[in-house]
């Protein structure tokens, strides 16, 4: 007897979740997958019917399958508008290619895009700022910088651009191994998840594994990106990464459980309501200098804005 999806039992099964047990196929992937994204939105109260939006769209598998569940769901709320930002950091032979399927994305639903660049807001370039830490003999990994300052030129694209809401396409994974690089950085201001703050971060996929996009994007048969940019080898995300992955393939729902329990500690560090400023551009910071001004200073560059 061949075997049958777990939910409808009737078709092939085509994915399983090695967490739950379950086996699936196409169509039931597909439903469940939409449906616990919308019921992610819900549980943590992340959009209202009339909520200007703005997606952070790289180009990569995980942002554009955002940017499209985002587009149907934002379509049955006609009060609501839906906008792409994608940060340009200036990554020669790597962002040209996903800039252009971003590009090409929005122009088929008709969603309004933005583009902003390291170059015009910071004076340089990734490439360039690489180039400077190195001629200065400052150690700084690409990705520590990459990453530092898109958040920051994102938030600013969106304050500009008066969003409500600003959505990334962070998946469990993601999410996981970020409270985990935090930890070991020493850095106890983890992920900011909800606030009351404008615009509010969101993080739709928060509850789905990377796998589980990645096969959604694949049935949906979306243009991918094939590039892959020349600093990922310098991360140190990917150790954690691979442990992560790891331990996961070993105890299935581990992530789930490493997620819950840091969005407990999270919630009692919520009620402290430490608010703690950075001394030289007031934003929110843990330090009294923050990693953007840290940053910026050592390489001789100043925000445009
Ligand atoms: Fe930026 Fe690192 Fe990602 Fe490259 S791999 S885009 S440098 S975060
Ligand atoms: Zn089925």
């Amino acid at each position: 007897m061949s075997l049958k999806c777990t939910i409808c039992k009737s078709s092939k099964p085509v994915f399983k979740r090695f967490y739950s047990g379950e086996i699936l196929c196409e169509k039931c992937f597909s439903k469940t997958f939409i449906k616990r994204v919308v019921r992610t939105i819900s549980h943590y109260n992340m959009l209202h019917f009339n909520d200007k939006i703005g997606v952070a769209v790289s180009g990569g598998k995980d942002s554009l399958t955002l940017l499209h569940i985002l587009y149907k769901i934002e379509k049955r709320f006609p009060h609501s508008q839906l906008l792409a930002i994608t940060i340009d950091e200036g990554i020669k032979g790597y962002r040209e290619e996903s800039l252009k399927i971003v590009i090409d994305t929005c122009k088929k639903l008709g969603i309004k895009h933005m583009i902003s660049s390291f170059k015009e807001a910071y004076g340089a370039s990734l490439d360039e700022m690489i180039e400077i830490s190195q001629e200065k003999k400052i150690y700084i990994s690409p990705c520590t910088l990459c990453g530092i300052l898109r958040r920051h030129l994102l938030f600013h694209v969106a304050k500009n651009l008066n969003l409500d809401v600003l959505a990334t396409a962070h998946t469990l994974d993601d999410i996981v191994q970020t409270y985990f690089l935090n930890m070991l950085r020493g850095d106890i201001n983890i992920f900011r998840k909800v606030s009351d703050e404008k615009p509010k971060l969101i993080t739709p996929f928060r509850l789905t594994p990377e796998k589980e996009v990645a096969f959604y994007a694949y049935l949906k048969g979306y243009y991918l990106q094939h590039a892959i940019c020349k600093y990922a080898y310098s991360s140190a995300r990917n150790f954690v990464r691979n442990f992560l992955n790891q331990y996961e393939a070993n105890y299935p729902g581990a992530l789930f459980t490493a997620l819950h329990t840091f969005e407990k500690v999270e919630i009692n560090k919520i009620r402290e309501n430490k608010k703690e400023k950075c001394i030289i551009c007031g934003e929110k910071s843990s330090r009294k200098i923050c990693r953007v001004c840290e940053i910026l200073s050592k390489l001789d560059l100043k925000p445009n804005f």
